[in-house]
């Protein structure tokens, strides 16, 4: 049996709106992750990978969210069955978070410095002189090149590279064993993008992390995954190891995904997209959630909803496949 550091078994987050209403953001994601390894969460934005990395740090809001079922385990502790003070602990020590927008973590009325020295004093019981060294050689480890100034500097006193780099030293500041980083480079430009991934990289071969990465970016997964989840309406459609998703996608949403990348031998036009929009959870279609979209649906996909079927360490939840919810299990033209 191999042993995960984290495996999301049947998770389900939904969120309650008025009168009732039931918003199945996440339902039913299952996904492991080895200890070392980068596991990547793509799809297109509300497929519910905010949803997935927030519940594994317990910060869902409740209400209106709630974790309905399954199981989060770290280290096979559960973590939803954790309180508030053992949760606390294992933040920042155990599991740290880059978030997309910087902003939603750094405190914009307390100086970068005093904010990293903070998480130090609370987790490593060190004096607020030592933290505040820390701190700037943190952000001297970030890459920050006046990490001095940086350290004496208001949020918004920062650029938007500089104010991400803040909040990787930050996420890095207690040595964490798993890092989720959600769309950490979506808000920057691409030159700066690259040295932000650059450094994830680097820290992580370093201190031999583990990287749970949301991106909407399949050049980014190319590059850093070793596995990948494909999200879609609040569901896992197919996973896979890195190159053999690439080599060959089996879910047409996932081969849809890679059609919308251009790439140099391109004699295309024009860049192809996926037609229509990903549903709103509120409102998700019967059976398949993609069968709206998708060029190759069929009769069966309009009232059932398909099932995982591992064709071979690759994951697949699509009717296309024989053992996805076809009682009569019959093969199909793909
Ligand atoms: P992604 O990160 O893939 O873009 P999210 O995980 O942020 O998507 O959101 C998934 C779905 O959950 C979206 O449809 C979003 O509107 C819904 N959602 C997220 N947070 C809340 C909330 N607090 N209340 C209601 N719905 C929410
Ligand atoms: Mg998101």
């Amino acid at each position: 049996m191999i042993d995960y550091l984290l495996e999301v078994n049947h998770l389900k987050t939904y969120f309650y709106g008025s009168e009732k209403q039931e918003i199945p953001a996440v339902d039913d994601v299952s996904f492991q992750v080895k200890q070392g390894e980068t596991l990547c969460i793509v799809g297109e934005s509300g497929c519910g990978k905010s949803v997935t990395t927030l519940s594994v740090m317990k910060l869902v809001q409740t209400p209106p969210g709630r974790y309905v079922s399954g199981e989060i385990l770290f280290e096979g502790r559960n973590l939803l069955e954790m309180n508030q003070k053992e949760m606390r602990n294992l933040r920042c020590k155990e599991i740290s978070m880059i978030f997309q927008e910087p902003m939603t973590a750094l405190n914009p009325v307390h100086k970068i410095g005093a904010q990293i020295a903070e998480a130090l004093i609370i987790n490593e019981e060190i004096d607020k002189k030592a933290a505040h060294q820390r701190a700037v050689e943190l952000l001297r480890m970030v890459g920050v090149p006046d990490p001095v100034r940086c350290a004496d500097s208001y949020p918004h006193q920062l650029s938007g590279g500089m104010r991400q780099r803040a909040m990787i030293a930050m996420a890095f500041s207690c040595n964490p064993n798993l890092l989720l980083a959600d769309e950490p480079t979506t808000a920057l430009d691409v030159t700066v993008q690259a040295q932000i991934l650059d450094l994830i990289q680097t820290l992580k071969e370093q201190r031999g992390m583990t990287v749970v990465f949301v991106t909407h970016d399949l050049g980014i997964v190319a590059e850093i995954a070793d596995r990948v989840i494909v999200m879609y309406a609040g569901r896992v459609v197919e996973e896979a190891a890195c190159e053999q998703l690439f080599a060959s996608p089996l879910h047409p949403y996932t081969r849809g995904l890679l059609r919308c990348i251009p790439r140099i031998d391109d004699t295309r036009e024009i860049l192809e997209t996926i037609e229509g929009q990903v549903p709103t959870p509120a409102d998700f279609p019967r059976g398949c959630r993609f069968h709206p979209r998708c060029p190759k649906a069929m009769e069966i996909c309009k009232s059932v909803m398909p099932e995982p079927v591992d064709m071979g360490n690759h994951l697949v939840s699509c009717h296309l496949y024989p053992g996805c919810g076809d009682a009569a299990g019959n093969s199909r033209e793909v």
